[in-house]
């Protein structure tokens, strides 16, 4: 037994949050290592040498602000992740290893509404043939992380509400897909886990604060507090979709009237340009119009980015973000939304949160929530495993 406070338990704590810190950030040179975790230099230097040692992580040659220092990443071999995102008319997979290297992904298109059981099927066989396109044993896939385009309770792994996805009643999308694939599988919805990849691999790099925010069928916001993901007891934080801008406004789905979603959403934004443009309008096809100077299609852009700012000024002042990563279709129109975005937040939220607050579009695209997959059971693997675990060292580098 160790002691709390004994030598060696302390060694296993400061262990652990070195594992911890490059296993979060994909990789880190020593010097990132010893900020983020708050040791020194000398012990961080004698932790690294220990894991390479047994083949926990890998230290390869690198370049910091034209020094030479040494990346720490974990072992790519130690074992591999999968993520699986579902959204309303895609499927989309990516196989990662622990150093945060992205080694196959692949995207369809699929009517994920009309039925759940067709859409595990065509994950289970896009899981299988993407892991099998690795080269990499089967065996050695550890978790896998599961997007859903809805309310989901994280803890269940149950739907909060149906309405969303209509051909998924009665079923447990995490156990549905743990009992095909055979390992656990941890599920989140799209925007908490765009959140999580943006932060890892994305916009929100280096920040601790942010929260992203998705625009399509809903309005939806992933919260990143102090690094981690804060969904609240119901699962339901981030709803910011519901904020009311106007109380005499349209009704909501949600039954109040005015919500920030009914000036934003696609169905009710498409809707303002069907006299003038017709009804054949998409919000990626409103964008692009909108870039070429279609002056229609511009105004209404800037109009959402306007009440999407409203509602980030009352997230600004709630929760003091230091960014906020606009991601969806929506992020392609650039400066078109966020300079809105931008003039909302300056306007109603104080000013010395909204000063340190910036307003970024997302690196990732189409690709935020799948990664996302990926980072949430990165996140959420114990580091114990890990330490415990018979890893070997294996080639270097990181990229997405
Ligand atoms: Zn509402």
């Amino acid at each position: 037994m160790e002691t709390p406070g004994s030598q060696s338990s302390l060694h296993r704590a400061n262990l652990e949050r070195v594992v911890r810190a490059v296993r979060l950030a994909g990789s880190l040179t020593q010097a990132e290592i010893a900020r983020s975790t708050g040791l020194s230099a000398a012990t961080v230097s004698n932790i690294v040498r220990e894991l390479r040692d047994n083949g926990t992580v890998q230290v390869t040659p690198t370049s910091s602000g034209g020094r030479r220092a040494r990346s720490v990443a974990l072992s790519g071999d130690a074992g591999i992740v999968v993520g699986v995102d579902f959204g309303h008319s895609h499927l989309r997979v990516a196989v990662g290893n622990l150093a945060h290297q992205v080694l196959a992904e692949q995207s369809e298109p699929i009517d994920v509404d009309a039925s759940a059981s067709q859409g595990f099927d065509r994950a289970e066989q896009l899981v299988a043939r993407l892991v099998q396109s690795t080269g990499i044993s089967p065996e050695k896939v550890l978790g896998v992380g599961l997007g859903v385009p809805g309310p989901i309770d994280v803890e269940s792994g149950t739907l909060g509400s149906t309405a969303i996805l209509p051909g998924w009643g009665g079923i447990n999308p995490r156990q549905e897909l743990s009992d095909r694939l055979g390992v656990p599988v941890q599920v989140d919805n799209d925007a908490n886990l765009g959140a999580l990849g943006e932060l890892v691999w994305g916009g929100g790099r280096g920040v601790k604060d942010l929260a992203y925010i998705k625009v399509s069928s809903g309005v939806g916001a992933g919260l990143v507090i102090d690094g981690r993901i804060y969904r609240g007891p119901g699962g339901t934080a981030g709803e910011i979709g519901h904020i009311t801008l106007d109380e005499s406004g349209p009704v909501c789905r949600c039954g109040n009237r005015g919500c920030l979603e009914t000036f934003t959403a696609a169905r009710y934004v498409l809707e303002l340009l069907r006299g003038s443009h017709g009804d054949g309008l998409t919000i990626p096809k409103m964008v692009q119009l909108g870039r070429e100077g279609d002056p229609g299609c511009r105004r209404v852009i800037g109009d959402v980015g306007r009440h999407i700012g409203m509602g980030v000024a009352s997230l600004c002042n709630l929760l003091n973000p230091s960014r906020v990563v606009l991601g969806g279709d929506l992020a392609e129109a650039g400066e078109l939304v966020l300079g809105p975005i931008r003039e909302s937040v300056s306007r109603y939220a104080i000013p010395s949160a909204a000063q340190r607050l910036s307003v970024v579009p997302g690196a990732l695209g189409a690709r935020a929530e799948v990664l996302g997959a990926l980072a949430l059971v990165l996140s959420e693997m114990g580091d114990s495993t890990l330490l415990d675990g018979n890893v070997q060292v294996d080639t270097p580098a990181f990229s997405a």
